[in-house]
């Protein structure tokens, strides 16, 4: 796993070697915001928390996308979430800064052995749908493709239109590497900044806060503390300041009829 981690942030340096293009940062953007949908939207709050209802072909889609972010199979992060909200700021909770220190809560909780353990009980539901136990299941082997395909994309780019200024390797280094860097570390502040630093409009008896500098990059998911107040619900940002792109996307779906029943925190309405 460290290995893993170590290996992902030096590729990012290899932008050094590879420069980049408007070709390679729109697909970065692309690559950022569509994973980091699959976290926020699917993962986090369809899949672990049911803040709304949707088709199962659409479903899948959620789970792809998240699956293809190398944060864990679905199974596994539903199930470590889950088990955070359940057991918050707890010897059981791993990734608790008040427990365990910040850079625990914030990548290191994962180098643990530990966090590999058997929790799947958290997340049995999902296992009635054999699309996602193959996600899981396959996890590896669709990052895997994604990174060739990411490749292929950018050698096809530059062998069809070389005044784009690309190549495979800075298609690679940019759309797969700093993308899912860049993400790894806006999802994880959640769980460390976001159980630091912030406001405390609710007394959620925990240390989650509210903090716009991680909303903002974790599409919403910064707005943590409103989240640990209700988990239902789909929307994190309740005020009209509270930007929450996860939410923006959610009511975009909900119009053109892809997803529906929503879910909105008890309280704020
Ligand atoms: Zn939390
Ligand atoms: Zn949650």
């Amino acid at each position: 796993m460290a290995l893993g981690f170590v290996g992902f942030h030096a590729a990012c340096l290899l932008v050094i070697h590879v420069g980049v293009s408007a070709a390679a940062l729109l697909v970065a953007a692309g690559t950022y915001l569509l994973r980091g949908l699959g976290i926020t939207a699917g993962f986090h709050r369809y899949f672990a928390h049911r803040g709304f209802k949707t088709s199962r072909p659409f479903q899948f889609l959620l789970a792809l996308a998240g699956s293809l972010a190398v944060q864990g199979g679905p199974m596994w992060w539903v199930a470590h979430h889950r088990a955070h909200h359940r057991f918050t700021e707890t010897e059981r909770d791993q990734h608790s800064p008040r427990m365990h220190g910040l850079w625990h809560s914030h990548m290191g909780w994962m180098m643990d052995a530990k966090c590999f353990g058997p929790s799947g009980a958290q997340a049995r539901d999902l296992h009635e749908y054999p699309e996602l136990k193959a996600l899981q299941r396959h996890y590896l082997l669709l990052i895997l493709a994604q990174a060739m395909l990411l490749f292929a994309f950018g050698a096809g780019l530059n062998a069809l239109w070389p005044e784009l200024g690309t190549s495979g390797l800075q298609m690679l280094v940019w759309g797969f590497f700093i993308s899912t860097v860049l993400l790894w570390h806006a999802t994880f502040m959640v769980n460390s900044v976001c159980h630091r630093w912030g406001s405390r409009p609710h007394d959620t008896g925990d240390d989650s806060t509210n903090n716009a500098f991680v909303a903002l990059f974790a599409l919403g998911e910064g707005w943590h503390n409103n989240h640990h107040q209700d988990a239902g619900s789909a929307r994190h940002g309740v005020k009209w300041w509270q930007f929450d792109l996860t939410w923006v996307v959610l009511r975009a779906l909900e119009k053109v009829g892809v997803v529906r029943d929503l879910r909105l925190p008890r309280a704020s309405g």
